[in-house]
């Protein structure tokens, strides 16, 4: 099998989303899984809906393009503002956007009427975490504009928070959603299908209650199906499964060196992440240490979001290596794979990257390696 490479067990995806979707089922809550991560894959889309989500969210066209060629039919939400310059292809593959801009619904109003399509909008709404949103109290003059608007239904409201500044969505903001919701609803005499309270950093308001929420009824998740953690802490959210992707990579060199550099010192290629060093001298009196490099690096992934095998420590990272010290008793030769697991930022490189594999794994897990 060809290196580097991210296995993915679809089980433990499948699992994990059956378990989220069952338990904010319970709550009146319906999940759009998000798959932005993956680049839009359709393999795990089709897991995603096999196993109960009732939409998938995607925040790029062309991920959107992906999906509906590989024939996924699903009503797909684009949950980032359309870009001006796509509205076309907008309406064309989504049922659904999320917006603050007046005037990019009047350019997807007017995509749609010129395509014979309908397109529905969600009008997302700022509730302090100050990324997307309309002020709330802008929100009924746009209303307003929005039901004029051929080719156009409002669907819903939503909020977005946790992504940049960590906001917390709390019982706090959520019911200032939730008034919002009504008192659009009064506005335009008819009830909202969508009340989408937020992403996965929802999800400990969401499953803290004991019945249904008294009006939000729609969460967008990604990183809780996908690595079974809730981003706020990135605890594991229990009963979820945490090793759905593990990124694998091929040892090109491995060796006893000094442990410390020597020459006259410049800057490295790449600024030291935390817990990284270029070198550094051993603390019990080993001057060498076995330092293996591996064929991988920033090209492919998120140095900073890998966690390597057990002991493995990574040292440093530069566009096409990662170097680590072992102190396991039998130290990885070259052409042994080492196996990493990864965090959010981590998966999304690596689906992005062009030069790691998919490898969409069924049942058990192999056993670790490395
Ligand atoms: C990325 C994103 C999500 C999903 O976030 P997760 O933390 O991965 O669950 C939901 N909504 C919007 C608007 C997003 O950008």
């Amino acid at each position: 099998m060809t290196a580097p490479r991210i296995e993915i067990r679809l089980d433990d995806i499948a699992h994990n989303t059956r378990t989220l979707v069952e338990r904010l089922a319970l709550r009146g809550i319906s999940v759009c899984a998000v798959t932005k991560a993956t680049l839009g894959s359709p393999e795990i889309a089709r897991v995603l809906l096999a196993a109960g989500a009732t939409s998938l969210g995607e925040s790029r066209v062309e991920n959107v393009e992906s999906l509906r060629r590989a024939g996924i039919t699903a009503e797909i939400l684009l949950i980032r503002s359309p870009m001006l310059s796509q509205v076309e292809r907008v309406v064309t593959h989504t049922e659904v956007s999320l917006n603050s801009e007046i005037g990019v619904i009047e350019a997807l109003s007017g995509a749609a009427t010129g395509l014979g399509v309908r397109h529905g909008v969600v009008l997302m709404v700022e509730l302090g975490d100050l990324r997307e949103g309309i002020m709330p109290e802008d929100l009924p003059s746009v209303v307003r504009r929005v039901v004029e608007l051929p080719g156009i239904d409002l669907v819903g409201i939503g909020a977005n928070l946790a992504c940049q500044n960590g906001i917390i969505p709390d019982r706090s903001n959520m019911h200032e959603l939730e008034c919002l919701a009504t008192s659009v609803e009064r506005q335009i005499g008819t009830t909202l299908r969508l009340v989408t309270g937020g992403n996965s950093a929802n999800l400990d308001w969401a499953l803290a209650m004991s019945g249904a929420t008294s009006g939000v009824n729609h969460l967008r998740l990604g990183e809780s199906i996908l690595l079974g953690r809730e981003p706020t802490n990135r605890a594991a959210i229990d009963g979820l499964r945490t090793g759905a992707f593990t990124f694998v990579a091929e040892v090109i060199e491995s060796k006893e060196k000094p442990r410390t550099a020597w020459g006259t010192r410049g800057q490295p290629a790449f600024a030291v992440g935390p817990g990284e060093g270029t070198d550094h001298p051993g603390s019990e009196g080993h001057r060498t240490s076995r330092r293996v490099l591996v064929a991988a690096g920033r090209q492919d992934i998120d140095p900073a979001g890998l966690t390597p095998p057990a002991g493995h420590r990574l040292l440093g990272t530069s566009s096409d290596h990662l170097v680590l010290e072992t102190s396991t008793g039998t130290p990885p030769e070259v052409g042994a794979e080492l196996r990493f697991g990864v965090d959010y930022s981590a998966l999304l490189r690596a689906m992005t990257s062009p030069f790691v594999e998919r490898s969409f794994l069924h049942g058990s897990p192999p056993r670790s390696q490395g």
